[in-house]
C-alpha cells in the first residue's frame, strides 16, 4: 500500500478544502458591503446639499429679479412725481406713499437676499468638505475592491488547479485504499490517515498496541487506530 502517495493526498486535499473556505467566505465581502453603504451615505448626504444650495440660489434669483422689477416700478414713480405733470397734492402724496412702499419692500427683499446667501456660503463649505470626506473613502474603496476581486480570481485559479491535481493523484493511489479512505473521510473528515509517531497515533496522541504498530510496520492490511479510528501509517 503506498501510503506516502496517499498521505501526500491529504495534504493536497487539506489545502483544497482550506482554499474552499477561502473562496467562500463572505467575511471580507461583508466588510466591503459595509463600506460601499457607508460610501453611499455621504453621497446621498453630499446630494442632498447640492439640492439645497441649488434651491436657495433659485430663490435668491427669484428675488434679485424682484428687486429689479422694484427699481423700475421706483423709476417710473419718481419720472412721475418729478415730471410736474400731476399737481395734487393728494395724488402726490399718494405718489410719494408708493415709491416709500416700494423702498421697503427692495429693502426687505435685499435683506432675504443676503440671508440666503450666507446660508448658500456656509452650505457650500459643508459641501466641500463633504467632498473631501467623499473622496478619502471613495479610492482606498475602489483599490480594495479591485484588489479583493483579483484576489477572488486567483483564488478560483488555484482552487481549480488543486482539483485538477487530486484527480491525477487519485489515479496513482490504489483503488481500494482510496476508496476506504474516502469512505473514512465522511466521519472523520479530511484527515483519515495519521501517522504514528513515537508509538502514538499522531491523530488523537494515544499509544498504539505492539500488535498493531508491527502491522502497520508490515503495511500489508489496513490498521485503525482503536482510538479514534484513524488508518495509521509509518512512511
Ligand atoms: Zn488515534
Amino acid at each position: 500500500m503506498n501510503m506516502q502517495r496517499l498521505y501526500e493526498y491529504q495534504s493536497l486535499r487539506g489545502d483544497y478544502f482550506k482554499l474552499k473556505e477561502q473562496v467562500n467566505s463572505t467575511a471580507r465581502k461583508e466588510e466591503l458591503l459595509e463600506w460601499k453603504g457607508r460610501i453611499e451615505q455621504i453621497n446621498k448626504e453630499k446630494e442632498e446639499l447640492e439640492k439645497l444650495i441649488d434651491e436657495k440660489l433659485k430663490l435668491v434669483g427669484k428675488n434679485n429679479s424682484l428687486i429689479k422689477d422694484i427699481e423700475i416700478k421706483e423709476k417710473d414713480m419718481e419720472k412721475q412725481l418729478y415730471d410736474g405733470k400731476s399737481a395734487n397734492p393728494k395724488e402726490l402724496l399718494s405718489m410719494q406713499q408708493k415709491l416709500a412702499e416700494l423702498g421697503e419692500n427692495k429693502k426687505h427683499t435685499d435683506n432675504i437676499c443676503s440671508e440666503e446667501n450666507e446660508k448658500v456660503s456656509a452650505l457650500q463649505k459643508d459641501l466641500e468638505n463633504k467632498k473631501q470626506e467623499l473622496m478619502k473613502e471613495y479610492k482606498p474603496y475602489q483599490s480594495e475592491i479591485n484588489k479583493y476581486k483579483q484576489n477572488k480570481e486567483i483564488e478560483k485559479v488555484n482552487l481549480n488547479e488543486l482539483a485538477r491535481e487530486i484527480k491525477e493523484m487519485e489515479k496513482e493511489i490504489d483503488s481500494d485504499l482510496l476508496e476506504s479512505y474516502l469512505k473514512y473521510t465522511k466521519s472523520l473528515g479530511n484527515n483519515v490517515l495519521a501517522l504514528v509517531k513515537k508509538g502514538k497515533c499522531e491523530g488523537c496522541n494515544i499509544d498504539i498496541p505492539k500488535v498493531d504498530l508491527g502491522d502497520v510496520k508490515v503495511g500489508n492490511k489496513l490498521v485503525n487506530c482503536e482510538n479514534c479510528g484513524r488508518i495509521l501509517a509509518i512512511l
